[in-house]
């Protein structure tokens, strides 16, 4: 391996705002409280481990997965409440899903929109995609600005509109009147991200079938199997059959396949462990703004966001976390309105009871 030839050629064959871009940060595994991706804390019973050791036995992995996903929209369609006009569309999770869109939609140049600070990846897949990227500045408050919204949309004209429901890394969720607006007022598509529905009791899904401008886009890395890489788009047969174009062959392999029609005989696990996060929330919420010098926003997630606008800011009280071995994701320098921000995920009421206690530690000793 020549260094000096590859750096050479990289420069002079590798896109310039690739090789200017830092790779989508996955922190490394670590010991401790892990509070810092929206992961469901809770682990799989052994009844559901047991279903999945014997799904997966039973797999053919020296044959492509199928191409026909029939049972699988079946058991999907069940557990997740989806209108059977939707047509449906499955990738290795929903991150695979919003690049297709971008994909299928935009010719290079073309605007992709949504209110800012939003979800990170919608810029990333965007650009990745030669498409621009506007993003649409939230109140002070960290709220929906429909005008401005409004007056994007009207400006830009964009082929595709993301919208969180709630809104990550933020929490809230934005009125039915307003996304009502949006969806009134775009040229294109409209996709409406509800990674995080299960926490906030609130769905779009129903009205599908009378929204021909928009779908639906759901994860199941939030309710406890990020680790399995599966999301789904739910939207009008015509529009899943374009993004069907450009899904790569054998997207969702067959392990994946087998191990979710396994665990989803098994939903009430899954909703149980929801219902418990959505639960825990609000007294951890309520524990956070105890706190001195704390700002907490309003959350239909499973996490919160927390400003830490006293002494020490946000930058040193997430490594004063780190260093007690408890992450969390700081957004202080992400954006000018997040400025002194942590998101923290809703953890079990051990890890939360040791959030708070550490925080206080921190706080106090400053
Ligand atoms: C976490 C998240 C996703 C990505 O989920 P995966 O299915 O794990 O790729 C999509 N949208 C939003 C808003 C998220 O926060």
């Amino acid at each position: 391996m020549n260094a000096d030839t590859a750096a050479g050629r990289i420069a002079a064959t590798v896109r310039d705002d690739i090789r200017a871009l830092a790779a989508y940060p996955v922190p490394p595994a670590a010991d401790g409280i892990k509070l810092d991706a929206m992961e469901c804390p809770y682990g799989l019973p052994d009844a559901v481990r047991d279903d999945i050791a014997r799904a997966v036995r039973n797999t053919a992995l020296n044959r492509y997965p199928p191409g026909d996903t029939a049972a699988l929209a079946d058991d999907v369609r069940r557990a997740f409440g989806i209108p059977p006009q939707a047509g449906l569309l499955f990738g290795n999770g929903s991150d695979e899903l919003i690049h297709l869109i971008v994909q299928a939609c935009c010719q290079p140049g073309d605007t992709v929109l949504s209110p800012w600070p939003s979800f990170v990846y919608f810029d990333m897949a965007a650009r990745f995609d030669h498409a621009r990227f506007v993003g649409v500045p939230l109140t002070a408050d960290l709220q929906l600005d429909l005008p401005a919204m409004l007056q994007a949309i009207e400006h830009h004209r964009p082929k595709v509109v993301f919208l969180a429901l709630p809104n990550n890394p933020t929490g809230g969720l934005w009125p039915d009147a307003a996304v009502q607006a949006i969806l009134d007022a775009a040229p294109g598509l409209v996709v409406l991200d509800e990674a995080y529905q299960p926490f906030a009791g609130h769905t779009w899904m129903p009205r599908l079938p009378g929204l021909p401008q928009a779908v639906v886009l759901r994860t199941v890395s939030k309710i406890g199997l990020a680790g399995l890489r599966f999301g789904y788009l739910a939207g009008h047969p015509d529009w899943i059959a374009q993004f069907d174009k450009v899904r790569p062959p054998y997207n969702l392999n067959v392990l994946t396949q087998a191990a979710l029609r396994a665990v989803l005989r098994h939903k009430p696990v899954l909703d149980g462990q929801a219902a418990r996060l959505r639960a825990d929330r609000e007294p951890l919420a309520a524990g956070l703004a105890a706190l001195p010098g704390v700002t907490v926003y309003s959350s239909a997630g499973n996490f919160l966001l927390a400003r830490f606008s006293g002494q020490p800011g946000g930058n040193a009280v997430h490594l004063a976390l780190k260093t007690r071995k408890i992450l969390v994701k700081n957004f202080s320098g992400a954006h000018p309105l997040l400025a002194d921000c942590l998101r923290i995920s809703v953890g079990t009421p051990d890890e939360n009871r040791a959030l708070l206690r550490a925080l206080k530690d921190i706080l106090s000793t400053h």
